[in-house]
């Protein structure tokens, strides 16, 4: 099942921000999905609480929010959002198109229940980007 690697790739990402969790410390992960990764709301929901159930982070709640596909008209340019995956650009109707987004997966926010461990959580993370 495709929705179990990303919520271990999710469980394994909150361990580089928490690299420790103690029980009842990370309240919520919100993540975004492109509607076009194939990735089933409900499933990774129930996924991902398979694998934290025996963890410390068992109970913490994922925030799913779906992307909407967007691409780009190899003719005329035009960058649009499009609901279905029909690959025409709406706006001249040529098939020529690049999926600019739509198929990521990130995970944009990982609440804690203590404010000022979220705060070094955040801190650990400008580190070690510098
Ligand atoms: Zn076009």
């Amino acid at each position: 099942m495709h929705e179990i690697s990303v919520a271990q790739e999710i469980f394994r990402i909150v361990h580089q921000y928490v690299p420790d969790p103690k029980p009842n410390t990370v309240k919520s992960v919100k993540v975004s999905i492109g509607k076009l990764s194939n990735v089933l709301k409900d499933s990774l929901t129930f996924c991902f609480d398979a694998i934290t159930s025996d963890t410390p982070l068992k109970g913490t709640r994922l925030d799913i929010i779906e992307l909407p596909v967007k691409i780009q008209c190899a003719s005329c340019n035009e960058v649009a959002e499009i609901d279905e995956p029909v690959f025409v650009c709406p706006n001249c109707g040529e098939n020529q198109i690049i999926v600019i987004s739509g198929t990521e997966l990130k995970v944009d926010e990982i609440e804690l229940f203590d404010e000022n461990q979220f705060v070094s959580a955040l801190q650990s993370r400008d580190r070690e980007e510098q």
